[in-house]
């Protein structure tokens, strides 16, 4: 039997730092499902698909095969065949992602794939209805969050970093937004699982996040 942790929360909330340290230190395989969703908002992009019609979505969805690979354990995701893993990370894939992860058929396409991974091998993955929907028996759930302020603060400085010049309030807006789609959408929506611990990065360190995760994993394990 696998041993797999569920890590859910906001956009920013700093899942996929911590789940890629705590996979190196447990030595487990991470999973980012987000990128999975990402990539199907990018066939439809590229397809000119009109992402806010339910019903143009679900014509093409099946003809998007997302498939998983490992090099160097970073992982690659593999859209009909082609690694697509370069282009997942802009805002407007984040954003058409965001707005497709709400369609039944478009969740119902990653399902299988996401739990085919976790039978298999012991995983962190994390998402937004991985405690409450995609692994409902992880032996150990978190729920991730920070501030709304925080998480602004931590993509503001990235930007910065990269020598953008964003601004501050736009960036916390899109954050709220993204949250606001995120929790009250019909289907899976992102909340804390009832077995899920909570853990507020707020006013936490990296390493304390993944010392106070990594603790809780060994107790279980
Ligand atoms: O985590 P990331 O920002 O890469 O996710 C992009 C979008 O994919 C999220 O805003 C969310 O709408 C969606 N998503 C989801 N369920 C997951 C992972 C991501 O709905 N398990």
């Amino acid at each position: 039997m696998s041993f797999n942790i569920a890590i859910d929360g906001p956009a920013g909330a700093g899942k996929s730092t911590i789940a890629k340290q705590l996979a190196k230190k447990l030595n487990f395989i991470y999973v980012d499902t987000g990128a999975m969703y990402r990539a199907l908002a990018y066939y439809f992009l590229t397809r000119q698909i009109s992402i806010t019609s339910v019903e143009e979505v679900a014509k093409v969805v099946e003809e998007a095969k997302v498939e998983i690979a490992y090099e160097n354990n970073k992982q690659q995701v593999i859209l009909n065949g082609e690694n697509v893993t370069n282009y997942l990370r802009e805002e407007n894939v984040g954003e058409a992602a965001s707005v497709t992860s709400a369609y039944g058929c478009v969740r119902n396409h990653l399902l299988n794939l996401q739990q085919d991974l976790a039978a298999k091998k012991d995983v962190i993955m994390d998402g937004r209805d991985i405690g409450t929907c995609v692994l409902p028996e992880a032996p150990l759930k978190i729920y991730l969050t920070a501030s709304s302020h925080t998480r602004a603060k931590r993509r503001y400085d990235e930007l910065i970093q990269k020598g953008e010049h964003p601004d501050f309030d736009e960036i916390e807006a899109g954050i709220k937004e993204r949250d606001e789609r995120d929790m009250n959408r019909e289907i899976a929506p992102l909340k804390q699982a009832e077995d899920a611990i909570l853990v507020d990065s707020s006013s936490m360190t990296i390493e304390e996040v993944v010392q106070t995760i990594y603790k809780l994993a060994k107790e279980r394990m």
